[in-house]
């Protein structure tokens, strides 16, 4: 049996839901909501300024796990956050969040 991670609750997401929810992605990054999130030029995460085209689209709940294309769920990351959370578990991309707080103080 595989082991996702240790926290634990393991979601079926279907071939097919997962691609009309990227799909979804791909108009949501036209739209001029998504422009405007981007032009502000910061990274939801780390809260640094980037300029738009160093700014991913990034799913706070991953698509893998159920989280959905909404705008709610759907932010601007930049490059470094979005692929230190691709290799994170969810407990350490918290630990790592928890941490870029404690720099802020
Ligand atoms: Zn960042």
């Amino acid at each position: 049996m595989e082991r996702i991670d240790h926290v634990g609750v393991f979601i079926e997401v279907s071939e097919e839901q997962l691609r009309k929810e990227r799909n979804k992605t791909r108009e949501l990054r036209k739209s001029g909501w998504w422009k405007q999130r981007i032009a502000a030029g910061k990274c939801y995460y780390c809260a640094g300024s980037f300029s738009a085209r160093e700014l991913t689209l990034d799913h706070v709940v991953p698509l893998v796990r159920g989280g959905r294309t909404t705008r709610g769920n759907c932010v601007p990351a930049c490059k470094l956050c979005n692929s230190k959370k691709q290799d994170l578990l969810p407990s350490e991309w918290q630990e790592y969040l928890e941490h870029l707080e404690r720099q802020v103080d």
